[in-house]
């Protein structure tokens, strides 16, 4: 794999090698063109841009594309997959970090102890991917 070739430590490998496993996708095949941010609906509800999270997981820092709420914002649209001139399925890398948190914290979103007020506030993708890690 192309990240064999900078110094990441075995966190960082295990990171990257993780997201593309669960994605299927090559994280390296992106070349920050923007035209998936650009195309995304939800862009201005992100606190980070889709392309700025393939950049960190690229870069392998975990710690910035976990504190990012972009991958729940995102709806699986998959408008940004039809749009990247790379043939990447960038819905899927959301997807992928989302599975990737659930993985590591399967109890960071426990349905029945959640108020209904905060359940109505919740974007629906969150509750969707914790039921799929679930029921999967
Ligand atoms: S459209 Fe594709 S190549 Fe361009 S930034 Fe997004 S993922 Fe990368
Ligand atoms: S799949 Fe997600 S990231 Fe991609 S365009 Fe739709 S909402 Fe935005």
């Amino acid at each position: 794999m192309s990240y064999e070739y900078i110094k990441f430590g075995p966190e960082e490998k295990e990171f990257i090698s993780k997201i593309e496993e669960i994605s299927g996708q090559n994280i390296y095949s992106c070349y920050q063109c923007g035209k998936c941010s650009a195309g995304c609906a939800f862009s201005s509800r992100m606190d980070k841009t889709v392309n700025q999270i393939i950049h960190f997981i690229q870069m392998g820092q975990k710690d910035k594309v976990l504190q990012a709420n972009t991958h729940w914002i995102c709806s699986s649209c998959l408008t940004c997959s039809i749009r990247c001139p790379r043939e990447i399925d960038v819905a899927a890398l959301m997807e992928a970090v989302r599975e990737y948190i659930l993985r590591e914290e399967p109890e960071k979103v426990k349905i029945a102890d959640l108020p209904k007020e905060v359940i109505e506030k919740l974007p629906n993708i969150a509750l969707v991917g914790n039921f799929r890690k679930m029921t999967g």
